[in-house]
C-alpha cells in the first residue's frame, strides 16, 4: 500500500520515536555460525578479536596466526584502521573529514583522503544505478524523522516543509574527484552521511589489513556486515546465518556459504518509528521524503566487497519488496528479501542468491 502524503490519517501531530534495542543493536542482525558444512561437526578452535566501533562492535575470527605475528599486533592494526575510517567518515565525530566538509562554507573543492573520495564515489554510483533510491545526502530527512543524533518526538512534515527538506537532498549536488581526492557541493545546504555504506567499507579495510599481514582464513563482521576469506582450519567453507527479522529473537532462518565474498544485511526490525500505530523503517525514501513502510523485514546482499553489499542492501530496503526484487534480478545481484506477511515471513531469493544457500 502506498502512503498518500495528503492522507487525513497522517495529520501533523507529535509522534513517539520507538527504538527498542537500537542502542543494543550492537547485537548484529546476523549470527555467525562456526560450524562447517557438516551439521554435527565439532567446532574448530577459532580465535576471535572484538572491540567497539561505529556504534556497534566488530568481530574478527581467525583460524591461524601467521608466523611471527601476535594477536595483539593484529588487534592494534585493526583498531588503527577503524580509527582512520572514523576520522575520515564518521558524522558522529565533529572533526572527521566528512563533518568538516559538511560544515565547510564554500562550494569549491574540499580536500579529503583517497578513502573518503572512494566511498563517496561508490555511493554516487549506486545512486545513479538505483534512480536515487540510495542517496547519501539524505541527512536532513533522517534528522527530521528523528533517526539522527537528535532525539525527540517526530513531527509529520507539512507539504511545504517536505518540499523545503527535499531541496536540501539530492546526490547530484555532490561531486567527487580522485586526483587529488576532493569533494565539492553545489549548495551549502547539502550534506553527506555515509552511515549506509561506511560499515561495509570498514569491513573491507580490515580484510585488506589481514591480508597484508598474511592471514589467509578469516571472517570479519561489523554490526551484521560480513566478509570472509579462505576456509576454516578443517578446509570447510565459512557458513553464515541470516536471522529471522524479529527483534528480541535470534532465530537463524537461512544459512549461506560465503567463502571469499561479503554479505550485508539491512533490516528495519530494531529501528523504526510508529506513526498512528503504523510502523516505518529508519531508512528514508529520498524520492518521497518519507521513511520506508514497514514491509520488508530485512534484505541481505552478497557481493565481492562489503562496501557495495552494504550500499545495495540499503538500496533494496528503499525500493521495497517488488521494485527491489526486480531491480536485484535485473542487475544480477545475489539478494535475499524477507517480506512480512500475515502468515509470517515470505523469503524471496534472486537466482544468484539461491545458489549460495548452504547445502548440507
Ligand atoms: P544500518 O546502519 O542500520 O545497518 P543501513 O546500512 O541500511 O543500516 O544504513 C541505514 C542508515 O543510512 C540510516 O540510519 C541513515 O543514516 C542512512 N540512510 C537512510 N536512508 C538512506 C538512503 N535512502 N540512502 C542512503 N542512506 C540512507
Ligand atoms: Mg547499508
Amino acid at each position: 500500500m502506498q502512503i498518500s502524503l495528503k492522507s487525513a490519517a497522517f495529520r501533523a501531530r507529535s509522534l513517539r520515536a520507538v527504538r527498542p534495542l537500537a542502542i543494543l543493536a550492537v547485537l548484529s542482525t546476523l549470527l555467525i555460525l562456526y560450524r562447517g558444512s557438516q551439521r554435527n561437526h565439532e567446532l574448530n578452535p577459532i580465535t576471535t578479536i572484538t572491540g567497539p566501533t561505529m556504534g556497534t562492535r566488530y568481530s574478527v575470527k581467525l583460524v591461524q596466526l601467521p608466523r611471527g605475528v601476535s594477536l595483539e599486533q593484529l588487534q592494534a592494526g585493526i583498531d588503527r584502521r577503524l580509527e582512520t575510517v572514523n576520522d575520515q567518515m564518521s558524522t558522529y565525530r565533529p572533526h572527521s573529514e566528512l563533518s568538516r566538509f559538511n560544515r565547510h562554507t564554500g562550494t569549491g573543492w574540499f580536500d579529503v583522503s583517497a578513502a573518503t573520495a572512494r566511498v563517496v564515489s561508490e555511493a554516487l554510483r549506486v545512486s545513479e544505478l538505483s534512480g536515487g533510491a540510495f542517496d547519501v545526502t539524505v541527512g536532513p530527512l533522517v534528522n527530521h524523522w528523528k533517526f539522527g543524533p537528535e532525539k525527540g518526538t517526530v513531527q509529520i512534515p507539512s507539504d511545504h516543509e517536505l518540499v523545503a527538506l527535499k531541496k536540501r537532498v539530492g546526490y547530484r549536488m555532490i561531486e567527487v574527484r580522485d586526483s587529488p581526492p576532493a569533494l565539492r557541493k553545489q549548495s551549502l545546504a547539502v550534506s553527506v552521511d555515509l552511515s549506509a555504506i561506511a560499515k561495509g567499507f570498514a569491513v573491507d579495510q580490515i580484510s585488506e589489513f589481514l591480508e597484508t599481514m598474511g592471514v589467509s582464513g578469516y571472517l570479519v563482521e561489523i554490526g551484521g556486515e560480513i566478509r570472509t576469506q579462505g576456509t576454516k582450519a578443517d578446509g570447510k567453507r565459512w557458513i553464515v546465518g541470516i536471522e529471522e527479522p524479529v527483534a528480541q529473537q535470534r532465530r537463524i532462518r537461512k544459512e549461506v556459504a560465503l567463502s571469499g565474498r561479503a554479505m550485508a544485511t539491512s533490516g528495519d526490525y530494531r529501528n523504526f518509528v510508529e506513526i498512528d500505530g503504523k510502523r516505518f523503517s529508519h531508512i528514508i525514501d529520498p524520492r518521497t521524503g518519507w521513511p520506508v513502510e514497514y514491509r520488508l523485514g530485512s534484505v541481505s546482499v552478497v557481493a565481492d566487497d562489503c562496501m557495495l553489499a552494504d550500499a545495495l542492501a540499503t538500496t533494496l530496503m528503499v525500493l521495497g519488496p517488488e521494485e527491489g526484487y526486480h531491480f536485484a534480478v535485473e542487475q544480477d545481484l545475489a539478494a535475499l528479501l524477507m517480506i512480512r506477511s500475515d502468515e509470517g515471513f515470505v523469503e524471496k531469493a534472486t537466482p544468484a542468491f539461491a545458489r549460495l544457500f548452504a547445502v548440507r
